[in-house]
């Protein structure tokens, strides 16, 4: 018996150097990689329709007899044409072939093929061009489903399914399972055989699904064993464990005492940096729960220990709003806490690198707060302690591997408002460990929320003058920019800093789907710049107090409206959802989200989290003319219950994972951690993850280097691109 992970391409009948350097393209080297070489899509050939039903759009598979001797000819020079007319019971159809006239003699007259392309129809005259075309034999019945293969140069259809055909009959006696035989039955999957044969020649829908099940419970269960590995990796790592653990001079300068959640995640915390093992820990906890506190407390005792901290926001505003209350707060600690953003000038920047890499600590800046700038080339520290992460649902997890690579060896911390639900938090945040604040500090009071549509205008209009007669202040949230502002486009739904990267997170606050059929009647979009206008003109009183924020301003002129706002002097701020993170402005009590149903229910959550942050008694109101049920079901969850997490829940639930996380940002997920997935979906497969996830540790509490399973070894260090001796 041989190995077929050893053998290459070249073994396989017909697979010479050309066609194995077209392999290789591919990424097919051996003969079991060839077997994962899995087909795009299906065929369905055995779903065959009379010429008189073929459908006008889209390929059909069709049982023709050739009526007429295929005849050869020449249009024009390097132009020839194979024709002849070929019929069933309903009708005749004219086949014809471009340049592919040595298929002449494939075609016997008065046999039958079965033919699969398009069927073009004029009148009563059928056209079939260049259509896939097998002999028809009663006695042989041909494969109902017929894959369709990547290609690439020098590669046809009919090649590879000839090259897997073989290299499946060597599968046969070649490879062993790679899964124990104990959790293939305890998760009811097929041998590994079934699969690869199934994939690439499938019976039926039945067992094609059966098969995928079982590839992609492997790929998950490899993905779960490194990641597991990987984890140990970084405690392999050495970080400087603090050894002063007294928080109390930090906690004097808090105006409150922690509440018993925050106490429990900040024990955490102390508890993994007082470790040589690297701090790899997310704080996830809902809008205004109060994480800053945490990480400052960590941050001070980093310091207190000699070490330097860097604290990075997702946008430049959040940066310079986390510098001016730290800054404060540090320097009555005797702490030095410099801003480094990109709006800076070169000389500001240039005396920050320097206080960053000083070696004398008299004059070394203690603490670095920025943007996901940061990361970039150029930041070094004389001391790294701790890297906290904030909001990081805004990082992309390619982000979050430079910045864990970046730390090495110092701590690293994550918060994360994101209330993620539970079964996703795996996946998401696999290398790190979790701390949930639950319940907010005391005193929070209750948002009240309700859904209005267009015909409670006037009364809105009033409820914004009272809120601010009696000294609040007023949010408005529309979804776009201005009306030019293309709805794909999103403009306005985009943060005004958005990393490179786009990030699981902007979809999970991607607006819905309008897939309830309010495609039609979907109200139009409500546009910051205009809607700022109209109601300057509908408030004459307060017009001089209506301000606009959008992600097209520039940094100055958003931080002076942003400034503005905090202090004040404006009243109402109209913007998009660039204020959605973080932003804190205690004094705000009104939060209106216009075209609500534009949004995703956590991002409502999160916007609704900018206002009951301060002693006011705080309301929210979305305003929808959106009819459609699920529109209403959506808003409905908003005003019936505040808990982040239940809402995250709830949006996974109506929207199911796919759409939760929706759009090209999935590829973001398919790629987390820079893992491909060849077929699993980590939206749409995440029950079997949550199954693989529980059969890895199962299996690595046994055997944690997987010493009994040489082939397992070997595909977790495939996926993973290591050498297969790091799992050691
Ligand atoms: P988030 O978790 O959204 O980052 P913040 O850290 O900005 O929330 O905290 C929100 C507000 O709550 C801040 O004004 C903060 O000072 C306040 N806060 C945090 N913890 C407490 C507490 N234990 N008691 C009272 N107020 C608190
Ligand atoms: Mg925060």
């Amino acid at each position: 018996m041989e190995d077929i992970s050893t053998m290459p391409v070249t073994a396989l009948h017909g697979v010479g150097r050309v066609r194995a350097a077209a392999y290789a393209r591919l990424g097919v080297h051996t003969v079991s990689s060839l077997l994962y070489h899995f087909p795009r899509a299906y065929e369905n050939r055995g779903d065959i329709k009379k010429l008189c039903d073929a459908p006008g759009e889209g390929k059909c598979a069709l049982l023709l007899t050739i009526g007429t001797e295929p005849k050869c000819t020449t249009i024009r020079r390097g132009m020839e044409l194979l024709r002849f007319r070929a019929f069933d019971e309903s009708g005749t159809a004219s086949v014809t072939y471009f340049n592919q006239n040595y298929l002449r003699d494939s075609f016997v007259l008065g046999n039958t093929y079965r033919f699969y392309g398009h069927v073009e129809r004029t009148g009563k005259q059928f056209t079939l061009s260049s259509p896939v075309a097998e002999p028809w034999d009663e006695a042989r019945p041909l494969p109902g489903l017929c894959p369709v293969y990547p290609l690439t140069d020098g590669l046809s259809q009919k090649q590879i399914a000839q090259n897997i055909a073989e290299a499946l009959a060597l599968a046969r006696t070649g490879t062993g399972d790679i899964l124990p035989d104990d959790i293939r039955h305890d998760y009811r999957l097929s041998t590994l055989y079934f699969a690869l044969s199934q994939i690439h020649a499938p019976g039926s829908f039945e067992d094609l699904a059966i098969a995928k099940r079982r590839l992609i419970f492997d790929e998950f269960f490899a993905f779960a064993l490194g990641t597991a590995v990987a984890a140990r990796t970084t405690r392999a790592a050495t970080a400087i464990p603090i050894k002063d653990t007294e928080l109390a001079p930090f906690l004097a300068t808090l105006p409150y005492t922690l509440t018993d959640a925050q106490k429990k995640a900040l024990d955490e915390v102390v508890a993994d940096m007082r470790q040589s093992v690297p701090m790899r820990r997310i704080v996830v906890g809902d809008v205004g729960c109060g994480k800053t506190v945490i990480a400052a407390a960590a941050m001070y005792l980093c310091v207190k220990n000699g070490r330097q901290a860097a604290l990075m926001a997702p946008t430049e505003i959040l940066a310079r709003q986390h510098a001016e209350t730290l800054m404060g707060q540090f320097a009555a600690l005797g702490m030095r806490v410099a801003l480094l953003i990109g709006a800076m000038t070169k000389t500001q920047k240039a005396a920050v690198l320097r206080g960053l890499t000083t070696a004398d600590p008299a004059e070394r800046i203690d603490i670095v707060i920025g943007t996901h700038a940061l990361l970039s080339e150029g930041v070094a520290f004389a001391a790294p302690g701790l890297v906290v992460a904030d909001e990081q649902h805004r990082f992309g997890a390619g982000q979050r591997a430079v910045l864990s690579g970046k730390c090495d060896g110092a701590h690293m911390l994550v918060m994360s408002a994101t209330p993620i639900p539970r079964s996703m938090a795996l996946m998401l945040y696999g290398e790190l460990s979790v701390s949930r604040i639950t319940g907010m500090p005391p005193g929070r009071q209750k948002v009240d929320t309700f859904a209005v549509g267009e015909s409670y205008r006037t009364r809105l209009d009033a409820f914004i003058v009272k809120n601010v007669a009696e000294g609040g202040q007023v949010y408005v949230v529309c979804p776009a920019i201005d009306n030019q502002t293309d709805e794909s486009g999103d403009d306005g739904l985009m943060p005004d800093d958005m990393p490179g990267e786009i990030s699981f997170g902007a979809a999970l606050h991607g607006a819905f789907e309008p897939s309830d059929g309010e495609n039609g009647n979907k109200p139009p979009m409500k546009a910051a710049i205009p809607f700022a206008e109209e109601l300057k003109a509908r408030l004459p009183s307060l017009a001089e107090r209506i301000g606009v924020l959008h992600g097209r301003m520039k940094s100055a002129e958003k931080d002076a409206v942003m400034h503005d706002f905090a202090t004040g002097r404006l009243a109402v701020l109209v913007s998009t959802t660039v204020i959605e993170v973080g932003v804190n402005v205690p004094n705000a009590s009104l939060m209106i989200i216009e075209s609500a149903e534009r949004f995703g229910l956590s991002q409502l959550h999160q916007l609704r989290g900018r206002v009951g942050r301060g002693s006011r008694k705080s309301y929210c109101v979305l305003v929808s003319d959106a009819r459609g049920e699920n529109a209403r079901a959506r808003l409905r969850v908003m005003t019936s219950t505040s808990d982040g997490f239940a809402i995250a829940e709830e949006d996974l639930k109506q929207r199911g994972p796919g759409d939760f996380f929706k759009g090209s940002t999935k590829e973001g997920i398919r790629q987390s951690g820079g893992i491909r997935f060849r077929l699993a979906d980590m939206c749409d497969d995440l029950d079997l993850l949550t199954d693989a996830t529980a059969a890895a540790q199962k299996v690595l509490a046994k055997d944690p280097t997987l010493t009994a399973f040489p082939a397992l070894r070997r595909s977790v260090a495939e996926m993973f691109e290591v050498e297969s001796g790091t799992l050691s």
